[in-house]
């Protein structure tokens, strides 16, 4: 067993990438729905997917999302299970009918990598700007970009959650169906969601535990689906089921719907969020840019993102050595992913800006001793 001398871990100072940190209030709700949910009296991990309780949840849920979001009955809002990494395949399968030109991608990152190797098992298809030999440090500006007309949707990742990449802005073209893989930013802004044709994100990051993915479908995309999808993999099974097409994760549900509930009673809506958000990475990339470049931002400048800040040190050594003091702090989830290393705090909307004002605080001492 590790002593709490060595390891000291803390709900409120998560910083984690994912599975992300969940407000606290809503954790203690679901420590009590693990012995019994209070309108069934059973426990959460019990409760039929067929029972009307958990048809009324699904309503809800979908009904609070849509409400965030100013979304009117023409979307579809789907609770799906596979990850957004299934999404980087249904996507192609269900969208390419008709269409002899090639969909586009956008290749700003690490999530944008998979998504296209994925996408490439089914379609060739366009890459409209890619980052990778910027080792993506940076998003695309609009000039950098020509969309074509006739493209059969256009694929983007709104926030590259390994490189703390974030677009400030809707891209495409309004004739061309706009793809947006929201995994990592999903309901921690406004996001002009009806501009979208389809919107996928899954829960893990900012809005529940691993288990269920949101897919938002505008209706109009439906008719012209190839008709031998496998049943699952078919959009229409899982909206002619009310998302209830085989077993759901009934209890990832209950608590992406205990979140929402919080988004809208709690924290007041998206524009409530954004403030606080905002207001969290204001304070940690102050801590950046005030450090004298000891602390050395990865995204540029305009493109930081408001989720994920990643940066790193003068050198490897005292990146170890950061992160060693950091989990003595009780700070968790620190490290940068393994694929770019250095450090990240993510700071999800679960995660409160008191959690982050300690972070700075730590920051600065930090670097103070370094330079020492
Ligand atoms: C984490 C992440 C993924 C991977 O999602 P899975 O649910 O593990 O398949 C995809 N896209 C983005 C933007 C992510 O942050």
């Amino acid at each position: 067993m590790p002593t709490s001398t060595t390891i000291n871990p803390n709900n409120a100072r998560n910083f984690s990438g994912g599975p992300g940190a969940l407000p606290q209030s809503v954790l203690t709700q679901v420590q009590a729905a693990i012995q019994n949910v209070p309108e069934v009296g059973l426990s959460i991990l019990g409760i039929s997917h067929r029972s009307d309780w958990f048809a009324a949840i699904v309503q809800e849920l979908e009904d609070t999302i849509r409400a965030l979001l100013g979304l009117d009955n023409t979307f579809h809002v789907l609770l799906l299970q596979g990850g957004a990494t299934q999404q980087f395949s249904m996507v192609p399968m269900s969208l390419l009918t008709g269409k002899t030109q090639l969909p586009e991608y956008l290749h700003t990152g690490y999530w944008s990598s998979k998504a296209l190797g994925e996408a490439r098992r089914i379609t060739p298809l366009r890459v409209l700007w890619d980052g990778e030999s910027a080792r993506f440090s940076r998003l695309p500006l609009d000039e950098e970009l020509t969309f074509s007309a006739d493209a059969p949707y256009l694929h983007y990742i709104s926030n590259e959650t390994v490189e703390g990449l974030q677009f400030k802005r809707v891209l495409g073209r309004d004739d061309v169906p706009r793809v947006c893989d929201m995994s990592s930013d999903f309901l921690s802004k406004p996001c002009e969601a009806s501009r979208f044709s389809l919107i996928y994100a899954h829960a893990q990051k900012n809005i529940g535990p691993a288990g269920v993915t949101v897919v938002i479908i505008r209706d109009e995309l439906l008719h012209n689906m190839p008709d031998n999808l496998p049943g699952w993999l078919d959009y229409r099974s899982h909206i002619k089921a009310h998302s209830n097409y085989n077993t759901p994760p009934v209890f990832a549900i209950y608590v992406v719907l205990l979140i929402a509930r919080w988004l809208r009673q709690e924290i007041g809506g998206l524009a409530n969020m954004a403030l606080i958000n905002e207001r969290k990475a204001a304070l940690l990339y102050a801590a950046l840019d005030e450090s004298d470049g000891f602390y050395r931002g990865r995204a540029a400048k305009p493109d930081r993102s408001m989720m994920n800040v990643a940066f790193n040190l003068p050198n490897e050594h005292q990146e170890r050595a950061f992160l060693a003091a950091s989990r003595q702090a009780g700070f968790a989830g620190l490290a940068g992913h393994r694929a770019v290393g250095g450090v990240r705090a993510s700071i999800y909307n679960g995660l409160e800006l008191n959690a982050v004002a300690q972070l700075t605080e730590f920051m600065r001492d930090f670097a103070q001793k370094a330079k020492r």
